[in-house]
């Protein structure tokens, strides 16, 4: 199987690469892409030979290039947005991971489900930002779309066989999603007004990248799976609940009518649901250990506290009012982390600024690409004007 890696160099597409050398036989680096770490894709681009590497300026791709032809490698170096595309669509190309963060992944996302490549959805953004868009083109085009995120990956497994989207018809009551409740699920509601970015990315039981790390703090992230679950398994939002469940090893369940509920658990590793999509229906070794559950032990369940977790509910309020919000809610989500990852916006400014981002940005329709981008837009200017007049500012 021929691998386009969108966001080599991240933590998602370190751990793909991880599954990939384990199994030369059976899969191939077509292309590797990655922000501004030359060293890191020069790299990888050493151990995996792909025929495209992507950067995204061009003075990163004339260094890379260099690095290349001295290590006697003919990878093609390309840079830029459209480049991300173009290798997203490649005719040689069977599977994209998507492992970009943010909105920059939407349009080379979008690009392979275009293309009907099997698509492992690792940037939740894409389908929150684009969701009804993104779905009619896998559809369109039959791409086979599989969730990477570890929630989705558990419903995936945990749906009935050849689920198509009719929870009816399936016997399917309720979704539920788990959450860790992240690094501040104990900590005193007055001490959170004052919590640092460090506090905030230090997750107690996965080891993410920067942005879903404060998602998870915030809780943004479980809003953002709601939205995401959705899309994917087209479920309303009455049917998707959020359970916290501070041990990660139950990863997300499936209620069933005649009252039996499945789940998949498995020690907190990315590179489980990544080998799964990776050789689905087949089962492949992805280099986690067994799960040893004498060492668990026990496994706790909390319901969700509004108060301390204001993002969830705007993730449902996104939801519940369609059109263009939950591509504003992720813009303003967007800005508000690097504010605070900045030291600009304090941690529970993040919900506040993102509140008042959806009242401020008009509803409005997403027929298409163009409109998602326009409401990605519009959110990230409101929610930068709402933050300018606020008074925040760098220390
Ligand atoms: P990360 O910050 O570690 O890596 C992000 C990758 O995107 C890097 O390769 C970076 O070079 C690239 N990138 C960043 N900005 C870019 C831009 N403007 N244009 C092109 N490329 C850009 O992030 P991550 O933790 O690997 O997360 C990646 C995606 O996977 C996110 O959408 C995240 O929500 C999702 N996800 C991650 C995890 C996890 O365990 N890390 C779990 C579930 C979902
Ligand atoms: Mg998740």
């Amino acid at each position: 199987m021929k691998l386009t890696v969108l966001g080599a160099t991240g933590s998602i597409g370190v751990s793909t690469l991880d599954v990939v050398a384990r199994h030369p036989d059976r899969f191939e680096v077509a292309a590797l892409t990655g922000h501004s770490q030359v060293e890191v894709l020069a790299a990888q681009c050493r151990k995996f030979h792909p025929a495209y590497a992507v950067m995204g300026s061009a003075t990163d791709a004339q260094r890379l290039a260099l690095l290349l032809k001295d290590a006697g490698l003919r990878t093609e170096v390309l840079h830029g947005a459209e480049a991300l595309v173009q290798v997203a669509s490649l005719p040689e190309v069977d599977a994209v991971m998507a492992a970009i963060v943010g909105a920059a992944g939407l349009p080379p996302t979008l690009a392979a489900a275009r293309a009907g490549k099997r698509v492992l959805l690792a940037n939740k953004e894409a389908l929150v930002m684009a969701g009804a868009v993104f779905m009619a083109e896998v559809r369109r085009a039959g791409a086979l779309l599989l969730p990477i995120d570890s929630e989705h990956n558990a419903v995936f497994q945990s749906m009935p066989h050849n689920y198509a989207g009719d929870m009816a018809h399936g016997g399917v009551r309720r979704i539920l999603l788990t959450a860790s409740g992240g690094p501040f699920r104990t900590t005193p509601l007055d001490v959170l007004a004052r919590v640092t970015p460090e506090q905030a990315v230090a997750h107690p039981n996965w080891s993410m990248g920067r942005k879903i790390s404060v998602d998870s703090a915030t809780m943004m992230n479980k809003g953002l799976e709601v939205i995401e679950a959705h899309w994917l398994f087209n479920a309303p939002a009455d049917r998707i609940e959020v359970v916290i469940h501070p041990q990660s090893v139950i990863h997300s369940l499936v209620d069933y009518e005649d009252g039996s509920v499945l789940a998949q658990l498995g020690n907190p590793d990315m590179r489980t649901p990544i080998a799964h999509a990776l050789a689905w229906p087949e089962r492949i070794d992805s280099g986690v250990a067994a799960l040893d559950l004498f060492a668990v032990a026990q496994l706790d369940f909390e319901r969700p506290d509004p108060k301390r977790f204001p993002c969830l509910d705007l993730g449902y309020r996104a939801l519940r009012a369609a059109g263009n919000a939950a591509a504003v809610l992720n813009a303003a989500n967007e800005v508000a982390v690097a504010a605070f990852l900045e030291r600009r916006l304090s941690f529970l400014g993040i919900a506040d600024l993102i509140a008042a981002t959806l009242d401020a940005v008009p509803h409005a329709a997403v027929p298409d690409l163009a409109a998602v981008l326009e409401a990605n837009r519009q959110g990230r200017a409101a929610a930068l004007d709402l933050l300018d007049r606020s008074g925040a500012r760098s220390a």
